[in-house]
């Protein structure tokens, strides 16, 4: 089967890897120079299974409109008319039975696809600087309390005092009080994801015989009677029998007058920051539950990330973000890396009101979509694409690929 995929990011790389393996004839079309260009490339690195995130918190009792307007200082939204829809369909995705089944599924998906990026980095002989572990800190009171007697979710997990957590991980001696303990994850993995899909993309060039198309823009799908038959480039037409939509934010536009999939806009910002040998080293991923600042060690460096903003950005939004972010990472960690000459990053991603992906057939024959993947796209790729591959060759996948289906938005 000949396959375009459209989109060199974590996603699309992944999935082209895949379809490779099997035999199948890719071609990759980007409009970037090189891949993870886009959102792929400063993102944080968490993998999971069970820190994928959800877009929100389920909320006890009639979850409606104006719970979503509780916000937290993690996420904010801008609360225009356009985006009023996407607003309902979130405060419903929040009902406490809707947010668990969802929430069931994103582990699923995210516990897929770890096994699978671990398997292919074995095969493939790849490293991406993996860490394993992580500390999800708590320093205010009710927090702690509510954590303790109701787990959202069942964690594999350990509860510590501070003391013991700062035994485990000495850079988190300057935590200010009151430091109430931690909830440890050893097995939660973290890495660098761009990295990883850079180096799957040099395999699936140099030996699987990838159609690598740069510098390539996709500006309309080509549609004969029912069925999607390739893509109009802005270097001409490509035939495919097989039409991915990898492409994040890019592929609104391009189902435009074809599918309808509700899906917003969601903004995050990262700070990154070498550690020297004078620094004290961060050994664990962090998640600080009451400041909105997460952390993960990526090689040599700490990246920081834990703001989030769904729909169109307001001016100077970027510059009081970071520097929130900034503040509250020296006050946490002020040993722990060279903050005074980090770089900051600033992404978007697509994202569904139940924080699930697009990944799967649509009722259109010959697209399918592997989009809306939110703050998980790194920790779904693997996954996503050994769905795609399953569905794509109409063999049963190994998980239940409906609640990812692009079309459970229609039922
Ligand atoms: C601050 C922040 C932190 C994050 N942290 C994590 C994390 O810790 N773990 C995790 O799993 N995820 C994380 N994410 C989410 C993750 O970054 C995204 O889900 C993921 O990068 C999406 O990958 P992608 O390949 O689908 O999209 P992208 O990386 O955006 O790639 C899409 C590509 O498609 C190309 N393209 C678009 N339209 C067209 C077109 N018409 N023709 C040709 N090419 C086109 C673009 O140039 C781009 O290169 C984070 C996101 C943010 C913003």
């Amino acid at each position: 089967m000949h396959v375009i995929v459209i989109g060199a990011g974590v996603t699309g790389t992944s999935c082209a890897h895949r379809l490779l393996e099997n035999g199948h004839q890719v071609t990759l079309i980007e409009s970037a120079s090189s891949p993870n260009q886009g959102c792929s490339f400063g993102m944080a690195g968490f993998m999971g299974p069970l820190s994928a995130s959800m877009l929100c918190s389920p909320f006890k009792g009639n979850a409606g409109l104006a719970s979503i307007f509780a916000k937290t200082r993690r996420l904010g939204w801008d609360v225009s008319i356009g985006h009023m829809k996407f607003l309902r369909a979130l405060a419903n995705a929040r009902s406490a039975d809707k947010w668990q089944a969802d929430r069931k599924a994103l582990v699923e998906l995210a516990r897929y696809s770890v096994a699978l990026t671990e398997f292919t980095a074995r095969m493939e002989n790849i490293g991406f600087e993996q860490n394993y572990g992580l500390l999800k800190i708590y320093t205010n009171e009710q927090e702690w309390e509510t954590a303790h007697k109701e787990q959202a979710v069942p964690v594999a997990g350990e509860w510590l005092s501070a003391e013991e957590t700062i035994r485990l991980d000495p850079s988190l001696e300057n935590v200010p009080k009151p430091f109430l303990g931690s909830l440890y994850m050893p097995q939660e993995l973290t890495g660098n994801g761009s990295f990883f899909s850079k180096q799957l993309q040099i395999q699936n060039v140099a030996d699987k015989k990838l159609t690598m198309m740069y510098h390539t823009t996709v500006k309309s799908l080509i549609k004969e009677t029912d069925t999607i038959v390739g893509v109009q480039t802005d270097k001409g037409p490509i035939k495919a029998d097989v039409v991915v939509l990898s492409n994040n934010l890019g592929a609104k536009s391009l189902l435009e007058g074809h599918l309808n999939i509700p899906s917003q806009m969601l903004t995050g910002w990262t700070i990154t920051a070498k550690v020297d040998p004078v620094n004290v080293p961060v050994k664990y991923a962090l998640s600080f539950e009451n400041k909105d600042i997460e952390v993960t060690k990526l090689g040599n460096r700490l990246r920081v990330c834990g703001r989030y903003w769904l729909g169109e950005l307001t001016h100077d939004m970027t510059d009081k973000i970071i520097e929130e972010m900034y503040e509250s990472v020296c006050k946490l960690l002020p040993m722990s890396a060279a903050w005074p000459e980090s770089t900051n990053w600033m992404g978007q991603t697509l994202v569904h009101p139940d924080s699930l992906p697009s990944c799967g057939a649509t009722n259109i024959k010959g697209l399918y979509l592997n989009i809306g993947h939110g703050l998980n796209g790194w920790a779904l790729s693997e996954g996503c694409a050994s769905l795609l591959l399953c569905l794509i060759e109409g063999k049963e996948p190994e998980i239940d690929p409906n609640p990812y289906s692009p079309m459970r938005f229609s039922k």
